[in-house]
């Protein structure tokens, strides 16, 4: 099939639209820009330095998409940790991200997306809270990634109304990346 014809292009095929559905934009600046600055996130992949991220929000994808988070490479089993202070809000699976992690802020006015999870932490539920840095699963390639490129496709965006809560409009994490996470 047309997919196998290189191995580069099937690493980029990893990177392709992993996730979430398409969402409108958040406005670069404003009052939610501002909240999720003042949240200071952590980098959620253990070991990764704010060197090593490379800009994939708002990438050309194939079909005319654009890719709506930060994808950060990492081996298969690094632990994935929370990026913020929050609450879990869901811990599932779906046909692009695989096994995902969705979590809150404190204030439940960001929606944290954690997809392609190889695991996701044994007890985690719907409700926990977790402290920035605690470890909620491990790097995978679950979903539409592929082997040869396990990665933690982090997505960010505002809290969508209670009946379509993950529908809210994305934010652009990478700004706010700015700090290794994890001891
Ligand atoms: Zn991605």
């Amino acid at each position: 099939m047309w997919f196998r014809r290189t191995g580069l292009l099937l690493t980029s095929l990893a990177l392709v639209a992993c996730g979430a559905p398409r969402a409108p934009l958040a406005p670069r600046e404003g009052p939610e820009a501002a909240y999720l600055r003042s949240r200071e996130l952590v980098i959620p992949v253990k070991g990764v330095e704010p060197d090593a991220l490379r800009d994939t929000f708002g990438a050309a994808r194939s079909g005319g998409r654009v890719h709506q988070a930060v994808d950060i490479m990492a081996k298969k089993g690094t632990p994935v940790l929370a990026a913020d202070d929050g609450y879990v809000l869901r811990v599932g699976r779906n046909d692009l991200g695989g096994k995902v992690i969705y979590l809150s802020d404190p204030k439940r006015r960001l929606v944290y997306y954690y997809a392609h999870l190889d695991t996701q932490r044994r007890g985690l539920r719907e409700g926990n809270r977790v402290k920035r840095g605690d470890r909620i699963g491990t790097v995978g390639y679950t979903g539409n990634a592929t082997k040869d490129a396990p990665h933690l496709h982090f997505q960010v965006f505002r809290m969508g109304p209670p009946e379509r809560w993950w529908e809210g409009a994305v934010l652009d994490p990478l700004p706010n990346l700015l700090r290794a996470g994890g001891n």
